[in-house]
């Protein structure tokens, strides 16, 4: 009887503590404005960007910055601590350079850490009981260039043995001299994992790296496991369903896997995508909340009554999205036609320093797809996929005479003759010199139009889907064709 009581307690308790975490989250998700860092606006940052907010740092005494070396270019790569616990986690993001969604959810956490407001019990509970250290933007030379590897054309995650490059000898340095119980390696994803075999995008996945080939689970490995499982239930509660496990497969060159078989308890975070966040500024919440929150669970040390069981139960990652996918279209192929869906995907580019996200698309399956899933889709049963054709003469930008373009499936013109960007903001592409030819063949630009008892349909440009009735015209993204200049 009296161990039923216990239980009854201990079952009230944690169930108590469980509610504590999620009621915390609400007030971090609620109270969020207040901590954004608003210099941050987007993800094309540089190191130029956060200096000034690091440099700032230095006049709080909650914080003591440092020096720890310069990338190959010589921009500083700096150390930020706070807290004065004995449970020390090391926190590093952005070592490639084109992952920047934690380095901008680190400025957000520097503003939580040094509010004043009704949070303070938390925020005290984690200075008096963690050592904090931080290293945003290790790979400040590739996020210049937004560029996933650094000035030696090296993946500094394929470095973390042979030492050669200065950044990941900051890393390897800074983690062996704190000996740190805890690190987060902040990074981001593919949008196209999506959350197990569905059709959610993995807006968030979590890894505990393996130290070994046999993917054993020490004390070590288990509380980062641990960790993670308090993080998922705190952001399925924002992104339900769309937090995914990533590949936990041994990589003997990577950071993760050997912090990991160094003793430290190590976090992978990876950021993907989520609908209509291409700027990733709901992402950075996101992170914002997993990280705050996981610092009081490892302040708390409440994770240690989580299950593992609970981190291998949250799905894989899986590959099993596409950006667009047109169903049962007809496809002629030497004189006769075929039932095929295309799968079209588009890859993110970046034009120098302009800070538009932009796209270019291309076919990336053919043939029976209803085992995937695509964030857009459409039934072109009945109709043909035909090449784009191209007009002779640039036609007005305007909506009226795109669409009547799109209606003949001209889904290219000439430039206009002061146009200088690689990318349209039109739902049409721009051709220099020769026409491009299109074809509706794996691999090629994703240029072709829908056609149905010889009615154009849609147009698709450059991978994006215009139906002649009722598309959406305002956010065009052609290219420039110059192969022929
Ligand atoms: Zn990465």
């Amino acid at each position: 009887m009296r161990n039923f009581y216990l239980l009854f307690l201990l079952a009230f308790f944690m169930t108590d503590m469980a509610n504590g975490q999620s009621d915390f989250s609400k007030k971090l998700f609620d109270n969020y404005d207040a901590y954004l860092e608003k210099s941050i606006a987007h993800q094309y940052l540089k190191r130029e960007d956060i200096a000034p907010v690091i440099e700032a740092l230095k006049n709080n005494k909650l914080f003591e910055v440092s020096k720890l070396g310069e990338s190959v270019e010589g921009r500083e790569i700096n150390l930020i601590k706070c807290g004065s616990g004995p449970t020390s986690v090391l926190l590093w993001s952005q070592m490639h350079g084109d992952e920047p969604t934690a380095t901008m959810a680190l400025m957000d956490i520097f503003n939580f850490l040094m509010a004043d407001d009704k949070l303070n019990p938390v925020r005290q509970t984690i200075l008096e009981n963690t050592t904090l250290y931080f290293v945003p933007m290790l790979n400040p030379d590739g996020a210049e260039r937004f560029e996933r590897r650094n000035a030696l054309d090296l993946d500094l995650n394929r470095d973390a043995l042979r030492l050669q490059s200065p950044e990941a000898n900051i890393l390897k340095d800074i983690r062996d001299e704190i000996d740190a119980d805890f690190g987060f390696n902040l990074h981001d994803q593919s949008t196209l994992y999506s959350a197990g075999v569905s059709a959610n995008q993995a807006s968030i996945s979590f890894l505990a790296p393996a130290y070994n080939w046999e993917k054993e689970v020490n004390e070590s490995r288990g509380n980062a496991m641990k960790v993670i499982v308090q993080m998922n239930d705190v952001l399925q509660k924002y992104i339900p369903g769309k937090v995914g496990k990533y590949n936990d497969t041994f990589e003997p060159r990577a950071f993760g896997d050997n912090i990991q078989k160094w003793g430290t308890s190590t976090i992978l975070i990876e950021t993907g995508g989520y609908p209509n966040d291409v700027e990733k500024q709901f992402l950075r919440k996101m992170n914002f909340i997993g990280i705050i929150t996981s610092l009081k669970s490892i302040a708390e040390k409440s994770y240690q009554n989580e299950n593992i069981d609970d981190y291998y139960a949250i799905p894989d990652n899986k590959r099993y999205l596409f950006d667009l996918i047109i169903r049962n279209a007809q496809i002629e192929f030497y004189d006769k036609m075929y039932t095929m869906d295309i799968g079209i995907n588009r890859r993110r580019q970046h034009e120098g320093d302009n800070k538009d996200t932009q796209y270019s698309g291309y076919i990336a399956e053919f043939g029976d797809m209803s085992t995937f899933y695509g964030y857009d889709e459409f039934d072109a049963s009945g109709m043909t996929a035909q090449p784009g054709k191209i007009a002779q003469k640039p036609e007005k930008l305007k909506e009226a005479s795109i669409k009547s373009l799109h209606k003949k499936g001209i889904i290219a013109m000439p430039k206009p003759v002061d146009y200088e960007r690689s990318f349209t903001q039109f739902p049409i592409n721009f051709y220099t010199g020769e026409a491009p030819e299109f074809k509706v063949r794996l691999g090629a630009s994703a240029n072709f139009y829908l056609e149905e008892n010889g009615k154009v349909k849609a147009a698709v440009v450059n991978g994006f889907l215009y139906p002649v009735e009722n598309a959406n015209f305002d956010k065009g993204n052609g290219l420039v064709f110059k192969a022929n200049e």
